[in-house]
């Protein structure tokens, strides 16, 4: 399985924060007083955004950036994921004094812990925020996608409120990123605002994360599945945030039979208490879909996933194997 979106300070675990807590000088027992997952039953966007406040506060030091990143990807690495695009905001580390290129470089050096250690094929997503809408940090943010492509990064996000603006108040910033080639996936759409999926679109967007309202725009979905500009789509995130009312009234079922390209993903594997074994076992049980079209998750991700031909290659030839192995256990 491959996870392209998936949050770093969303996918941290209770025994994870207590670690980092006795890291940044405090009692591990203040994570028992700190929401930084949703209780199962959550509809509510504020209180699944509440989540993120703690986790972040803790990660703003060379140690716990590399830290976090090594402790997720081994837990994913012992999932049996074969690759990942672990994303987030260098900016929202830099309240201690790091720079935006040192806290990535933390995590570079995380994530190279993991992958020699436990094999995990991984990328980093490096997240522009919304709230930044004068541009400058976000700019930066690309500029540092660039210099690093070559040595752990895969390209760029826009995340944050998207009440903030619309995605078209960036696009100085995405026009930046085309300039220096840098492939980018972009939120858009999951306050179920189609202009916004638009946008994203005629901006460049590779892989759209969210458009979870797509159907209500019969030429979108003719658009997205014509294009093959797939859909990176969180089903438990999904109803936490109410985007939708179950997990059988997800939009995917939908969208496959009409040829849109949709990647399974987790979003937030702590604070949605989620992992991606779990998501596309949901979405087996809930939507009814035949095991050819499970399948094809899997190649969809590969597919989508900003790597070159030869590595993508690979990739299918390391699943097809894992599920020659299943299908004869
Ligand atoms: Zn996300």
């Amino acid at each position: 399985m491959i996870d392209l979106h998936v949050h770093l300070d969303g996918s941290l675990t209770k025994e994870d924060l207590r670690y980092l807590a006795t890291l940044n000088d405090l009692d591990a027992s203040i994570v028992d007083t700190k929401p930084y997952a949703v209780s199962p039953n959550c509809h509510s966007l504020s209180e699944y955004l509440e989540c993120f406040d703690f986790p972040v506060s803790l990660l703003q030091n060379v140690q716990s950036i590399s830290y976090a990143t090594y402790a997720v990807l081994k837990r994913f690495a012992g999932e049996g994921l074969l690759y990942v695009e672990l994303r987030f905001a260098p900016q929202k580390h830099t309240r201690s004094g790091l720079s935006q290129e040192q806290v990535l470089l933390s995590a570079i050096q995380g994530m190279n812990l993991a992958k020699n250690e436990c094999g995990i094929a991984c990328k980093l997503l490096l997240c522009c925020m919304r709230e930044d809408k004068e541009g400058s940090l976000n700019k930066e943010t690309v500029a540092l996608a660039a210099k690093y492509k070559d040595s752990g990064v895969a390209g760029i996000d826009l995340a944050g409120d998207e009440s903030i603006a619309p995605n078209s108040a960036y696009k100085a910033v995405f026009d930046y990123a085309n300039s220096l080639d840098v492939p980018f996936t972009m939120h858009a759409g999951e306050n179920k605002d189609n202009a916004d999926v638009w946008d994203a679109i005629k901006m460049g967007a590779k892989r759209i994360g969210g458009a979870t309202n797509v159907l209500a725009d019969p030429m979108l979905v003719e658009f997205l599945a014509l294009t093959k500009i797939p859909l990176e789509m969180s089903i438990t995130s999904e109803l936490n945030t109410s985007v939708i009312e179950s997990a059988s009234a997800s939009p995917i079922a939908k969208l496959v039979s009409r040829g849109v390209k949709v990647c399974i993903c987790t979003n937030n594997t702590g604070v949605s208490s989620t992992t991606l074994t779990r998501e596309y076992a949901l979405i087996k049980e809930k939507l009814g879909l035949s095991s050819d079209v499970m399948k094809s998750f899997y190649f969809n991700s590969v597919d989508a996933a900003f790597l070159d031909s030869e590595q993508k290659a690979f990739l299918k030839e390391l699943i097809n194997k894992k599920l020659n192995e299943k299908e004869n256990d």
